[in-house]
């Protein structure tokens, strides 16, 4: 039964709110009544907080003694298919509601009066003052546009006239000033602005997705294609085709601060920029996409994994880009997968999902070829622009002396390309100088304080960096257990100090570190990737930041320093990743017209994932990965769930699992397993003992039932905490 619409002055509803309750609270419905999803002022306490009408009260309570909420906030209510959604999420995830509501709320001064701004129109009668050259410079620039209510800002870079002459002109006339309000609709995208000419592979795969989008019913499609074969002009078309129905579009990017290139071609395509969700945006910024977003004043917006929390009206379409990027995956707070948790929201608001990838997730490749997706595929890249021709080097045969990894075949191939003016790029996934520091004399590695983790040397900042907590300190010249002086010795390589061999082996070369930890803010990396891919750089050197879509013109030769690294690891998905890094890494190389070349250094030449990696074979790779992961009833043909404890005792983090482990008849009953406990790999992080359990299940829809049973036999008391990892990621 559909609750209903509207609760008078006085009439009992049942309000979620962003506080630590699980459940829903009772109030009365304030002065004037409010709407099923209104946003609402409430008293709790002494406290006022936030909340959303859930639909009526459940009459529990003493009538007599529930108190009104305060009052309506003036935003749209939560629409039903939204509150439907954040159930799910909650369901899935096993989170209580009023965590996934704070993450669909998390917009700065809802309740406040919004901020206005000063903006500016041509008068059309303005003959009468006295013309000086900036004066008609301004009126001439302004009369080229068809576009009125300019602020300040954007006059001066229309016009280039000062602020001073926009001041003045507003003085005698000549402009027309008004206050608005800051939250005002975004510029109209306009669908036929400028579409590309596609070729028959794109038309065809186009025309495919188009036909979805017309049944307005859920959909799910795999777009898979190398990287450079046309994949985000074919989702472009989408984005047109969801604007002229009408609809609203939401896409997700990974490491979206730093892909001013995606927006300039949503511009270039649509006329105008799109509305920008992440955490680098203004405050005043982010509460406009929210308020718009709610009102239908945004139809497209760009944005991180939290903007699929965002309350859209009309949701037509969501793509995922880089659908199988790690960093979809939210590990701390509420636990949540965007990728997958837009796939729900799709299905639930009956529009189309698209996710894309030159290398998917296998659970998204298995999706595909059973069916539950729609599977489109472009095999070639876009134009004439070829695939990087692949070849591994040998390391048993190169004679690398220690603390040496650029073999001679890498060497001379980098050479080359310093010589016709192109760029290489070496790739090496380990941040900071060198992994590990030891002492000589008494064999002590020098490890963080608050963690089990080894401290990393950083030569940049000059100090040792825990990578799991993030805590730094001095550089050592002693060891700390023994105390002997002149014997701490790093061993192996960072980004840092494969930079250092670089040099000298090529002492002209302008060479330039690519690592997230180098540049203080989002906005200084993206310059330094802009000046890179102006080609101000001959060796870029990257950690897997360099995998994400950049487009370096230049680039000719690309070389995976270690792709052993990757392999050795008892990840579940070590091979995956390691297959997708790397032919994302390579992917970089020779994407306009020269054929790019990538070269992969390995003990191990015969590995199964450096072979599959040279033949190029993508759908070899995943029949192999699929079949060894289904006869282990791994995801995705079975499911996992990691439950860490963690607590600053470690005796009472063990008793509590223990207790877990005792009684596992909720899981029992849906055929689950319960392994550990054990201590975590990384078995302390910020001074806190960590023990997991893993449970191994058949795919069954009751899972998290049996899991919440089973969770609710115990109590966390003091400073004992329980966090829930459906699909797992990561399993340090
Ligand atoms: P992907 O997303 O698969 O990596 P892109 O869509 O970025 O591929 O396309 C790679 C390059 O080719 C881009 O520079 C893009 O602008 C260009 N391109 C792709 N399709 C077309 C087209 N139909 N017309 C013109 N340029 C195109
Ligand atoms: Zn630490």
């Amino acid at each position: 039964m559909k609750a209903r619409e509207f609760y008078n002055e006085n009439e009992r509803i049942a309000v979620v709110t962003t506080e630590p309750f699980a459940r829903t609270l009772d109030y009365l419905a304030p002065e004037g009544g409010c709407k099923i999803g209104s946003f609402l002022i409430l008293p709790l306490g002494k406290r006022k907080v936030m909340g959303v009408v859930w639909g009526p009260g459940d009459g529990q309570y003493d009538h007599s003694k529930l108190r009104n909420a305060i009052s309506v906030i003036d935003a749209p209510p939560m629409s039903f298919l939204m509150r439907k959604f954040l159930e799910a999420v909650s369901d899935y995830t096993i989170t209580p509601l009023n965590l996934i509501l704070r993450l669909s709320s998390r917009v700065p001064d809802l309740n406040k009066p919004t901020a206005t701004q000063k903006v500016f129109s041509l008068v059309s009668n303005h003959s009468d003052f006295k013309k000086t050259p900036q004066r008609n410079r301004l009126i001439s620039a302004l009369s080229k546009i068809n576009k009125n209510k300019l602020t300040t800002k954007e006059i001066v870079s229309i016009s280039g006239v000062s602020t001073s002459v926009i001041a003045a002109a507003a003085r005698i006339g000549i402009l027309n000033e008004e206050l608005i309000s800051r939250d005002n609709p975004y510029p109209v995208l306009n669908p036929d602005f400028n579409p590309k000419k596609l070729n028959p592979n794109q038309i065809n795969v186009c025309k495919k997705i188009n036909n979805f989008q017309k049944k307005n019913n859920f959909s799910a499609i795999l777009l898979q294609g190398v990287t450079g074969s046309g994949k985000t002009e074919v989702y472009l078309e989408a984005v047109a085709n969801a604007l002229r129905k009408g609809e609203q579009v939401l896409v997700l990017l990974p490491e979206i601060a730093l892909t001013s290139e995606f927006f300039s071609r949503v511009k270039n395509r649509f006329g105008e920029n799109p509305a920008e969700w992440h955490s680098g945006a203004t405050l005043a910024e982010r509460r406009r996409v929210w308020k718009m977003v709610a009102s239908g004043g945004a139809k497209l917006v760009i944005g991180a994994r939290s903007a699929l929390f965002l309350p859209f009206m009309n949701l037509g379409l969501v793509i995922v880009d880089e659908e199988h990027d790690h960093s979809y995956k939210q590990e701390d707070g509420v636990i949540y997968n965007a990728r997958d948790m837009a796939v729900l929201r799709s299905s639930i608001e009956r529009s189309t999902v698209i996710l894309a990838s030159a290398t998917p997730s296998l659970e998204s490749w298995v999706n595909a070829k059973n069916g539950k997706y729609n599977h489109f595929q472009i095999h070639e890249r876009y134009g004439d622009a070829s695939l990087p021709n692949l070849s591994a080097i040998d390391l048993r045969e190169e004679n690398l002396k220690i603390d040496e990894w650029i073999s001679c075949k890498l060497e001379k191939a980098i050479t080359e390309c310093l010589q016709n003016n192109d760029q290489s790029l070496l790739f090496l996934n380990r941040r900071g100088y060198s992994p590990t520091t030891v002492c000589r004399a008494c064999g002590n590695q020098i490890s963080c304080d608050e963690c089990d983790a080894r401290m990393v040397e950083h030569r940049f900042i000059n100090r040792l960096m825990c990578h799991q907590c993030g805590h730094t300190k001095a550089m050592l010249d002693k060891c700390p257990a023994c105390g002997i002086k002149g014997k701490l010795a790093v061993v192996g390589p960072g980004v840092e100090r494969l930079a250092e061999e670089a040099q000298i082996k090529f002492p002209k070369a302008k060479i330039s570190v690519l690592s997230s930890d180098l540049y203080g803010s989002a906005k200084s990396l993206k310059d330094k990737i802009q000046k890179i891919s102006e080609g101000s750089t001959d060796i870029i050197i990257g950690t897997q930041l360099v995998a994400k879509g950049y487009n370096f013109p230049k680039l000719r030769l690309v070389g995976v320093i270690d792709i052993d690294i990757g392999l050795h690891g008892s990840d579940l998905r070590a091979a995956e990743r390691t297959y997708q890094l790397v032919r994302q890494v390579s992917g970089r190389a020779g994407r306009t017209d020269h054929r790019g070349r990538a070269l992969i250094q390995t003990y191990q030449p015969e590995h199964p994932v450096v072979e599959a990696i040279l033949k190029g074979d993508d759908d070899d790779f995943w029949v192999s990965e699929a079949k060894q992961r289904e006869l282990a009833c791994m995801p995705p043909f079975g499911k996992l769930v990691g439950i860490i404890i963690s607590s600053s005792n470690l005796e009472r983090a063990m008793f509590l699992a223990n207790q877990l482990k005792k009684n596992t008849r909720s899981l029992d009953k849906i055929g689950a397993r319960v392994y550990g406990p054990a201590p975590a790999p990384i078995s302390r992080i910020k001074r806190r003992h960590r023990i997991r359990l893993l449970i191994k299940s058949p795919r069954t829809p009751e899972l998290q039932d049996a899991v919440r049973k089973w969770v609710a036999k115990v109590s966390l008391k003091g400073d004992l905490r329980l966090s829930i990892d459906i699909d797992p990621q990561s399993f340090y």
